[in-house]
């Protein structure tokens, strides 16, 4: 273990593990324990969550209950986030936020993350400074905007953008308008 780790430093490889006892028996999910995250992470944190959801909404691996939870997650996550990051004392708002988090968690499990977060993954562990959040922000435009070119799976993107607010959405492009309306509302439009 000492000899990995090492290992990790020096090459700043930054990867996932996982093993069946890692999984919590029970979890308790208490906005109230959240009403003290900074605006900034509280932005972060909750553009992970939706990532989370996102790439899994674009995995092939997609399924019908990872979609229905994903598609409800985004949907909360992009309708209050930004009062979260306004008013960190809105405990409706980090309610729902705290659903969409815990749901990123089950909707990995049921499919996965994809190229969006090993992408990141790679960013902060040459940047340890980068959180984690911030770094998913930085690289989703460009991320989403080449599966949407290549025609991956445009009715995904339709489903996200009508999910996040955009309910006429039609175009795949729809979801890139959502997003970049979602950043200038938490106030993450233009990390550098
Ligand atoms: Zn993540």
């Amino acid at each position: 273990m000492v000899l990995a780790s090492s290992r990790i430093w020096k090459t700043h490889e930054k990867i996932g593990f996982g093993n069946p006892s890692l999984t919590p028996v029970i979890s308790i999910v208490d906005p109230k324990l959240m009403l003290s995250v900074p605006a900034k992470y509280t932005a972060y944190q909750g553009f992970d969550a939706l990532f989370h959801h996102t790439e899994v909404m674009m995995s092939k691996g997609i399924n019908l209950l990872s979609e229905a939870i994903a598609l409800s997650a985004i949907k909360s996550i992009a309708e209050y986030l930004p009062r979260a990051v306004r008013n960190g004392q809105d405990l409706e708002a980090r309610e729902h936020v705290a659903y969409g988090s815990t749901m990123a968690g089950i909707t990995m499990q049921l499919t996965s993350t994809t190229a969006q977060h090993s992408m990141e993954h790679a960013m902060s562990a040459y940047h340890p400074s980068l959180p984690h959040g911030a770094g998913l922000i930085l690289i989703s435009k460009a991320f989403a905007e080449f599966f949407i070119e290549k025609k991956a799976c445009d009715q995904q993107f339709i489903k996200m953008a009508q999910a996040m607010g955009i309910e006429n959405a039609k175009k795949p492009e729809d979801f890139i308008t959502a997003l970049i309306q979602l950043q200038e509302a938490c106030g993450v439009a233009d990390l550098k």
